[in-house]
């Protein structure tokens, strides 16, 4: 079922037009408006009229997080600061928080993107969605939260944390679906099975949405066996409306990213290039609807590819895959480039693992694991720890082509995030 099927199965060429007439509108709203904008495209002397195709757009300079840092708080609004009626930040995992602003339609069109991704995986106005992203300044809670009011589903305001009562909401309430992070998910899974209670029997949730922070292929799969039921990646970031901007549709085949309202492309982040579909890369995206403050080729940070192929689910919106990680996630280890999610690809997919991990960082030269195993695994039986580590050491080093220290924990050890998780303690001193 679609919420809108006309937009959400529109022709490729159809779209193309589409783009290019919202492109042409946004560029003139910026230039005439934000004299941050209209001082760049001065800077290289374009002007509107130059835009005359969507791959023009190539020719424009990019935006960054210091662009929206150095105009704190209202310096890219491109409609009056009174025609604004809400103000979001970001999480600010990596620093300050940027400073986005709503108009009263921004927010409406924010919430529905979110009805779309919500009705393309299922929600129908019965179901029970409980909101265990954190709401106040953060997108993630309340950007989620007017989108399934829109499609008329019975939202749980429960925000993160206090898991029992978080379980006693599911049960009273009949949850049938989550909006959580990855890392609260794995929480949240263990401790539902601790507890004795069998979410086949005892709960009534089908499906969750998963976003905010990376997460593996293996973690999406831990989950559902875990609780018995879907879950969908949700991706998003404030500077784009927070969650909304790409979600799987049930096929769970990388994220529908609505083109309608994103001008998506991948470049490389080292030479800036424009990457083909297909390539890794980190996404750079263009609002194309917004009013109170447009962006123009954000470089999320993000890597990603596009995926070519068309979905067999009908929908003619390109699908992005997985978050791969954040290009200043990355790091080095004996001159090795290594991301956090190939950790956690491999410890996910490691029988015994259980559901939380650290990425301590001490040198150049030295990566040290800290993971939680399985309870059992600590039985007095030496042998099984050393077994287990020689595993967890080997499956890593195969992976990463250098040879991890690794550290096994018992469970509930590391401390748990309800909010986005910090996976990499960086201790070097460089
Ligand atoms: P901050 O940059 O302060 O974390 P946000 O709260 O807006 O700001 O978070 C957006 C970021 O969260 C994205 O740029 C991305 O790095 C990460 N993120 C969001 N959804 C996902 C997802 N489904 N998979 C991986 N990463 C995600
Ligand atoms: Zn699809």
């Amino acid at each position: 079922m679609f919420w809108n099927e006309e937009l959400e199965t529109i022709k490729a060429s159809t779209l193309k037009n589409l783009q290019l007439k919202r492109l042409r509108e946004t560029i003139g709203r910026v230039y005439f408006n934000v004299p941050f904008y209209r001082d760049r495209f001065q800077a290289i002397n374009i002007k509107p009229e130059d835009i005359n195709s969507v791959e023009a757009i190539s020719r424009l300079p990019f935006t960054t997080r210091e662009d929206i840092l150095n105009n704190y708080p209202t310096g890219l609004l491109a409609v009056p600061r009174d025609e604004m009626v809400r103000v979001h930040t970001s999480s600010g995992t990596t620093g300050k928080p940027k400073a986005i602003f709503f108009t009263k339609s921004d927010i409406d069109r924010a919430a529905d993107l979110i009805a779309r991704c919500l009705v393309m995986t299922g929600m129908r106005k019965n179901d029970v969605l409980q909101n265990m992203m954190t709401y106040g300044l953060f997108t993630g809670a309340l950007v989620m939260h007017y989108g399934a009011e829109k499609v008329g589903v019975l939202i749980v305001p429960a925000g993160p944390g206090n898991t029992e009562r978080q379980i006693m909401l599911m049960k009273d309430f009949h949850t049938t679906a989550l909006h959580i992070t990855p890392s609260y998910a794995l929480y949240l899974a263990d401790y539902i099975k601790t507890k004795g209670i069998d979410p086949k029997r005892d709960l009534f949730i089908k499906r969750a949405y998963l976003g905010a922070e990376p997460y593996s292929e293996e973690t999406r799969k831990k989950i559902e066996e875990m609780l018995a039921i879907d879950v969908y990646n949700s991706y998003g970031l404030s500077e784009m409306n927070g969650p909304g901007v790409a979600f799987e549709c049930e096929m769970k085949r990388g994220m529908h990213l609505w083109e309608d309202n994103f001008i998506a492309e991948i470049i490389d982040p080292d030479t800036e290039e424009v990457l083909p579909d297909g390539t890794k890369g980190e996404l750079v995206l263009t609002t194309l609807q917004r009013e109170g403050m447009p962006l123009i080729r954000y470089r999320t940070r993000d890597i990603t590819l596009i995926i070519p192929e068309q979905c067999a689910c009908g929908r003619t919106h390109r699908r992005i895959d997985r978050i791969f990680g954040r290009s200043d996630d990355m790091f080095i280890v004996k001159g090795v480039n290594i991301f956090p999610q190939q950790i956690e690809n491999v410890l996910m997919a490691t029988k015994g693992v259980a559901q939380n991990y650290q990425i301590v960082l001490e040198s150049l030269d030295n990566l040290t694991v800290r993971v939680e195993i399985a309870r059992d695994l600590f039985d007095g039986n030496v042998t099984h720890l050393v077994n287990m580590q020689n595993k967890i050491v080997e499956a890593l080093k195969k992976e990463l082509l250098v040879k991890p220290k690794v550290e096994l924990l018992e469970p509930g050890t590391l401390p748990v995030s309800e909010g986005k998780s910090k996976r990499v303690i960086d201790n070097r001193t460089l």
